[in-house]
C-alpha cells in the first residue's frame, strides 16, 4: 500500500472471497491495523465462519503455513497468537451473489463461483473491467504452471471458469501470485484451462495404469508441490491431491 501511495486509513471495506484459511486468517490482523474496515463476505462464507470447527481448521492451516514460510525463509514472524478469539464475530456485513456493492461510486458485482470451495464468490468491476477471481481460475505458480484446484466439484468449477473467462476482463486479479492485464490475462486463462485438461487426462489414465491410488496421488504431489505451492504443508497438499483425483472420478 505504501509503495502504491495508498493511505490505509482511506480504505473502508475488506471483502473475504471464500472460506479457506489462507484467505481469512489475515483479516483480524488487517482489522486491528485498520479498525475502520467493514469486514464483508457472502452469506455462505459468513455461515461457515460462524462454525467453531471451521475456525479450528483455519487456525491449524495458518499455523502450518506459518511454519512452512519460516522454513522457506519467507518470514521470521510467528502467527498471531490470539487468532482463536479474533476469528469469531469477524464478519460485519454480507453481500449475496448477484448483488452489487457501491464503493464510493464504483459498482462491484458479487458473482457466485462454486467448484473450488463452498460459498466462494468472485468480484467484478464492470466499469474498470477488473476481475477479482480469487482461486477460481486455478492457483498460478509463475511463470508457467497452474494447480487446477477444483476441490469441491469439477462440473461447477468448469462452469465458474467459463463464466469468469467470458467476462473478458482487462485485469485478472487472482488471490495469489500477481495481477495480469490484457494478453497476459488471456494467457493466464488459456494456460489454466489447459492444465485442467491435462490433470483430467492424467487422473483418468492413471486409474487404468499401475499407479492407481497412492502412486497417482504421489505423482500429482510431485508435479504440484513446487514453487509458491510449497508454502502449504505437505499434509494438506496430499489431501488436495486426493480431492482432485476424487473430483475427476466423480465426473
Ligand atoms: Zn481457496
Amino acid at each position: 500500500m505504501r509503495s502504491a501511495h495508498i493511505d490505509p486509513l482511506g480504505l473502508h471495506r475488506l471483502f473475504l472471497t471464500h472460506a479457506h484459511g489462507d484467505h481469512v486468517t489475515g483479516a483480524p490482523i488487517l482489522k486491528r491495523a485498520m479498525p475502520q474496515l467493514v469486514v464483508t463476505t457472502a452469506p455462505e462464507t459468513a455461515r461457515l465462519l460462524e462454525k467453531e470447527k471451521v475456525r479450528q481448521v483455519f487456525i491449524r492451516d495458518d499455523h502450518d503455513t506459518g511454519v512452512r514460510l519460516k522454513q522457506l525463509g519467507a518470514t521470521t514472524e510467528s502467527p498471531a497468537p490470539d487468532l482463536k478469539e479474533s476469528l469469531g464475530g469477524l464478519v460485519e456485513a454480507e453481500v449475496a451473489p448477484g448483488e452489487a456493492m457501491d464503493l464510493g461510486g464504483l459498482s462491484v458485482v458479487v458473482i457466485d463461483a462454486p467448484g473450488h470451495c463452498i460459498g466462494g464468490v468472485a468480484l467484478w468491476v464492470p466499469e474498470e473491467r477488473v476481475l477479482f477471481c480469487s482461486d477460481y481460475l486455478g492457483f498460478f505458480l509463475p511463470p508457467d504452471q497452474f494447480v487446477p484446484n477444483f476441490y469441491v466439484n469439477l462440473r461447477d468449477y468448469l462452469k465458474t471458469f467459463d463464466t469468469l473467462a467470458k467476462l473478458n476482463a482487462d485485469w485478472i486479479c487472482p488471490g495469489h501470485c500477481g495481477v495480469y492485464a490484457g494478453e497476459a490475462g488471456r494467457r493466464f486463462i488459456d494456460q489454466s484451462r489447459a492444465e485442467i485438461e491435462w490433470v483430467r487426462h492424467r487422473v483418468t489414465e492413471g486409474f487404468k495404469g499401475p499407479d492407481a491410488g497412492d502412486g497417482l496421488q504421489k505423482s500429482l504431489f510431485d508435479h504440484y508441490f513446487v514453487r509458491e505451492a510449497t508454502m502449504f504443508s505437505e499434509h494438506s497438499t496430499r489431501y488436495c491431491m486426493d480431492l482432485i483425483i476424487r473430483r475427476v472420478m466423480d465426473g
